[in-house]
């Protein structure tokens, strides 16, 4: 196997320079700039199945992003990024890790959101 087609042998910096290159340099999930900062993110948690070794389970995320997943699945990070951009005023009163925790509730009593379409 050469070594530019297997993701293992990459280093992460050279690894997470890739995935940032083909995200044209924006977060994964916000869509900010990262070309600074990008951080390496496993879209399925591993702590939730997702494979540390398969290269189309990581992105590059913002720092931002990256540290309010935890450990969320994309589905419900994305939810909960909707959530921000539709209380954003409420999000910015409350600590993220006291809306995480409330999210985490809304999830698991099957409450969905309304999006704006
Ligand atoms: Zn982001």
């Amino acid at each position: 196997m050469s070594r530019i087609c297997d993701p293992r042998r990459l280093s992460k910096i050279e690894l997470l320079s890739l995935l940032a290159c083909k995200q044209s340099y924006r977060c994964y999930y916000c869509n900010i700039d990262i070309s600074q900062n990008p951080t390496l993110e496993h879209i399925q948690p591993i702590s939730r199945g997702g494979m540390f070794t398969d290269v189309y389970n990581l992105a590059a995320a913002c720092y931002e992003c990256n540290t309010n997943k935890g450990d969320f699945t994309e589905k419900e990070f994305r939810d909960f990024i909707a959530l921000h951009n539709r209380y954003p005023i409420a999000y910015e009163r409350l600590q993220a890790y006291v809306v995480r925790k409330i999210f985490a509730w809304l999830h698991y009593h099957r409450f969905t959101l309304h999006r704006h379409t």
